[in-house]
């Protein structure tokens, strides 16, 4: 008997996920669909019986729980920092307590949608999914449109699709004041800083968290006790946030005494024992650097120290330059059409370590990009085609496409591209580049990893030099 098998779509939350199968399979009955999820997953492993809900839709879905959950939980902003003793991958089987606890939930209250993306959805797909970036707290404009993030006022909102609640009227809009805050400089860095966060396979270690934290306040010239008679963060926040984002977002903050420590906030720069929320984190981060990429240098800091040790010889050979993983390696990714055996000697790190990292950031192997219908199929889609078209014109099947649009971070539409060039002019089958679609607009909200640290402008930059 051949499996029923609703994959994910990219950046769709597991909850979501787990709605769409129901809705697909018309069972509206929680009990029945949870029958129908522990049959269907038991079949693709037997190991156990009362395993997380992720786990059981990750096994559904054909993929590794640890992946699943990197791509489709939200435990990368729900847990950012840990304990040295709970560092584990988000996934990973020590973990489990946590991908029970948290491994479904998202940051909202309430489900968002934002209606440019249903309407481009449908355009594309003909059916639209809900997004992991518009249940990030803190964030009310859609990342890649900037339109205002819709609230859907059914009780389960996840039992439909986005474009049901649209067709019913049953959304509301925000309220969010004044209207100039989308292109605020700190509600722009806020909403690239929590995206990013979403996409860590890992939690960070807390105690190092904290005194780069700390260490960055009182560069600042802000203190980190509870008591004293300089500015803390929080103050720092009240003073750089727009006020209407801090009364949807930190209502409790308006009111505060200048100089007093609010515990959920100014914990973050002074515990290295007890982790804050995901959503202080980004505030944090948000307040206390200037820029995103800074950001990501300090994290990528203390990702390198806790890599594991057989790891870090081979980490620290690259760790010099934290822009490496950044888009340093893209050059030769596209030389070596990430072939991981050719480029990793020349990077100077192990090829099971780059495997790993690739498969992380979202880059596949391109080495067949000339010639493997899959591809071709992708890239027509990547230009604007319908999923079904691209493929019946190359002859594949959806789910080979879909596969690579899950594995593949947004700049590797582009990559694909340049190494299909540079085959052409080195020589083959000059015609079949002709046949591909023109390049669309880049902004498309298409890869689960679209908002990963690794494919922001330096990746563009580096890829369009190379072309
Ligand atoms: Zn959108």
């Amino acid at each position: 008997m051949r499996r029923i098998q609703i994959e994910p779509m990219p950046g769709e939350p597991a909850i979501a996920h787990a709605g769409r199968i129901a809705f697909f399979l018309g069972v509206s009955s929680t009990q029945k669909f949870d029958q129908w999820l522990k049959r269907e997953w038991n079949q693709s492993d037997k190991s156990a019986t009362s395993s997380p809900r992720l786990a059981q839709l990750a096994g559904v879905a054909g993929m590794s729980l640890v992946d699943y959950a990197r791509q489709h939980s939200m435990m990368g902003v729900l847990r950012v920092g840990a304990r040295p003793s709970e560092m584990a991958l988000h996934g990973a089987p020590e973990a489990t307590n946590f991908t029970k606890r948290l491994g479904m939930l998202t940051q909202k209250k309430e489900a968002f949608l934002c209606p440019r993306c249903v309407q481009e959805d449908l355009e594309h797909w003909k059916f639209s999914w809900f997004r992991r970036t518009h249940q990030l707290q803190g964030v009310d404009w859609c990342p890649s449109h900037r339109t205002p993030l819709v609230k859907v006022k059914g009780s389960n909102p996840w039992e439909l699709l986005p474009q049901h609640w649209m067709e019913k009227g049953e959304v509301e809009g925000p309220n969010l004041g004044a209207s100039d805050l989308e292109s605020n400089d700190f509600v722009l860095r806020f909403t690239e800083i929590a995206c990013a966060l979403l996409e860590r396979p890992r939690p960070l270690h807390l105690g190092r968290l904290a005194r780069l934290l700390g260490d960055r306040a009182r560069e600042l010239g802000l203190r980190t006790s509870q008591d004293g008679v300089k500015p803390n963060l929080s103050d720092l926040v009240l003073r750089s946030a727009p006020e209407g984002w801090l009364i949807c977002h930190w209502p409790e903050l308006v009111d505060k005494k200048p100089g007093s420590f609010y515990f959920g906030l100014d914990n973050t720069v002074s515990s290295r024992t007890v982790p804050s929320t995901g959503f202080a984190y980004a505030t944090a981060l948000t307040a206390l650097w200037p820029t995103p990429l800074q950001v990501h240098q300090m994290l990528t800091q203390i990702d390198v120290e806790d890599a594991p040790t057989g790891e870090k010889s081979v980490k620290r050979s690259i760790a010099k330059d934290p822009a490496f993983w950044h888009g340093g390696f893209w050059n030769e990714y596209i030389e070596q059409q990430g072939r991981v055996r050719a480029m990793a000697p020349k990077l100077g790190v192990h090829p099971t370590h780059l495997r790993e990292k690739f498969n992380q950031l979202g880059l596949p192997s391109l080495h067949d990009v000339g010639t493997a219908p899959r591809w071709r199929a992708y890239l027509r889609f990547e230009a604007g085609e319908s999923l079904p078209a691209a493929c019946a014109a190359e002859g594949v099947s959806e789910a080979e496409v879909l596969e690579l649009i899950r594995l593949s971070c947004a700049r590797v539409a582009n990559g694909a591209r340049q190494v299909l060039k540079s085959q052409a002019s080195a020589l083959i089958e000059p015609g079949r580049t002709s046949a591909m679609p023109a390049k669309r607009n880049a902004q498309k909200p298409l890869s689960s990893s679209e908002s990963h640290f690794c494919d922001v402008e330096a990746v563009e930059q580096l890829s369009e030099q190379a072309s």
